[in-house]
């Protein structure tokens, strides 16, 4: 049994199919469509990909006037009026990159009323002079598209955006629709305050991507541990590698293709035409590996990308979420991989400490990426703790990661953080890991003798277990905030080491990082 449709969801139906070709929309789309075409204001939470478009672009053909979409990506604006131009939509963008000729052709076909859809760059449309020509013409409705840009709490915040009130205050009476694919409580709530819409529906999607299967691994070799995933895994298939760096990115497309994986490099460093030659060849070309910093993958919309991986540490769960979802959106098993290591954790710990940015932005940022940590450390399934971040309840453990796929045993590890943070402590809060890695192994080195670390008690406490276990044990306090990383990599332990040394609380850690040295070895030394 269907339910009746009521004549705007036949209208929108209509539409959907005439001007895109599809049968039917998707999930919470008809809702949200409905919703905006009958004049109503709506909050839309759908992760990327979920396809937030034809949630305004519908209802913009289905009411009189145009779709003003405020979008702060510049760069993805031609593509998107190219591509509705293409199905017969009257689509056209004002931002910077036009000449004022350009401006000025499209001013006109706004006030004559001969657009459907106009993509306007939010500095853009702050201007006195367009919001006046906003209050001439016929407009539809407001889309503010990537929503989540007017929080400070958000990892994208825009001033611009902030200044977006002017949407409620000087046009009250048209439909706003938010959209975004990252909102925690908090941003949500500066994004219903800033766009005046308390008190209109929610459309929250679901962030689970049950075909992406989640995996974190310890760093050990990363340029051979990605071949060996690649090689045993994804021989052949479209995937995006992401690294910090150019110049990572460089090295390590490079490295690929002497192993024969055709892998390209992007970097903000390319020219435009090298980096849209590289999109083009992702796009079009079947099995390529693109080996990219953060700024590939903003609109790309390849469906059969067989995998994420992540040379690097993203810098929050947002990050992470936004750029594993490029893998698998035709719904086929997909995998999203990462190593990471102490040396990573204690970098962009140290970036971020030495940033130059406010301090209430520089809490936030740094709350942001402990989660990230919390979640590369996590014991339990890393698809419950991912959707826990952005608010969502899984109720069984997934049984598509890692750990769910391949339970680590946890083990009682309060005795071994103690010496590694009594160490860090003793030799005065400002060694690095190296360092108290060799006094804990009770290794005599140049530098031990000459701070006269061999004389502290702490000095050699730690024999039972090798130098990756204490490598591994110190990157797990690090990331769960027991010892901070300062300046030249220093560790020093923070107020919430305190009851883990008084024996007030103990820790449970993941026991790969446990493994007792084998007893040969320790007499071979
Ligand atoms: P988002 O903006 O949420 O990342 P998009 O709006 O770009 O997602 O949509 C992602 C993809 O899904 C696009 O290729 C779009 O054409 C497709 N899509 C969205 N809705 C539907 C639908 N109802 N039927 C078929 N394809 C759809
Ligand atoms: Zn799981």
């Amino acid at each position: 049994m269907t339910a009746a449709l009521s004549p705007t969801d036949q209208r929108a139906r209509e539409v959907l199919k005439s001007v895109w070709g599809y049968d039917a929309f998707r999930g919470v789309q008809a809702d949200i469509v409905r919703t905006v075409a009958e004049g109503g204001n709506a909050l839309v939470l759908m992760p990327t990909g979920g396809g937030k478009s034809l949630c305004y672009q519908v209802p913009s053909l289905l009411r009189d006037g145009v779709g003003i979409v405020v979008s702060p990506l510049i760069a993805l604006m031609k593509d998107q009026v190219d591509a509705l131009r293409q199905v017969g939509v009257r689509a056209a963008f004002l931002n910077s990159t036009l000449s004022p000729e350009g401006v000025r052709e499209v001013e006109a076909a706004l006030t004559a009323g001969e657009l459907d859809l106009l993509y306007v760059a939010p500095e853009r449309l702050l201007l006195d002079r367009t919001l006046d020509l906003l209050e001439r013409a016929p407009v539809a409705l407001f889309a503010i598209d990537e929503a989540h840009c007017v929080s400070q709490w958000g990892h994208d915040f825009r001033p611009e955006y902030g200044q977006l009130h002017v949407l409620p205050e000087r046009f009250p009476q048209l439909p706003r629709v938010a959209l975004t694919a990252t909102a925690d409580e908090r941003t949500r709530a500066d994004i219903l305050r800033v766009l005046g819409l308390q008190g209109a529906p929610q459309f929250i999607s679901s962030f689970d991507r049950p075909n992406i299967q989640y995996r974190v691994a310890q760093k050990e070799g990363p340029k051979t541990q990605l071949l060996d995933f690649i090689r045993s895994e994804h021989e052949g298939d479209a995937g995006i590698v992401y690294c910090l760096s150019r110049k990572s990115v460089e090295e390590t497309a490079k490295w690929l293709q002497a192993q024969g994986i055709e892998a390209l490099p992007y970097h903000a460093g390319l020219s435009p035409r090298e980096r849209n030659l590289a999109q083009d060849r992702f796009l079009n070309e079947e099995g390529l590996v693109v080996v990219a910093t953060v700024a590939f993958g903003m609109g790309i919309d390849k469906p059969n990308v067989r995998f994420v991986a992540h040379l690097d540490l993203p810098k929050s769960m947002e990050g992470y979420y936004q750029e594993t979802g490029r893998a698998g959106r035709d719904g086929l098993p997909s995998t999203a991989w990462m190593v990471y290591g102490l040396a990573d954790v204690v970098n962009v710990k140290r970036m971020l400490a030495q940033s130059l940015a406010p301090e209430d932005v520089k809490r936030v940022e740094a709350a942001k990426l402990d989660a990230l940590l919390t979640y590369c450390e996590a014991a339990t399934c890393r698809r419950q703790v991912l959707l826990s971040y952005f608010g969502e309840t899984l109720a069984e453990p997934c049984g598509n990661c890692d750990v769910c796929l391949n339970p680590p045993r946890v083990r009682d590890a309060t005795r071994e953080a103690q010496m590694a943070l009594s160490a860090a402590i003793r030799t005065g809060n400002r060694f690095g890991a190296a360092h108290l890695t060799d006094v804990l192994l009770g290794r005599e080195t140049e530098k031990v003798r000459a701070m006269g670390h061999h004389l502290l008690p702490t000095f050699g406490v730690g024999r039972e277990h090798d130098e990756k276990t204490w490598r591994g044990l110190l990157r797990q306090l690090v990331s769960l905030g027991y010892l901070a990383a300062g300046d030249h990599h220093g560790l020093s332990a923070t107020g919430k080491a305190r009851p883990l040394l008084k024996g007030e609380e103990t820790l449970k850690l993941r026991e790969e990082t446990l493994v007792p040295k084998p007893a040969k070895r320790d007499r071979e030394r």
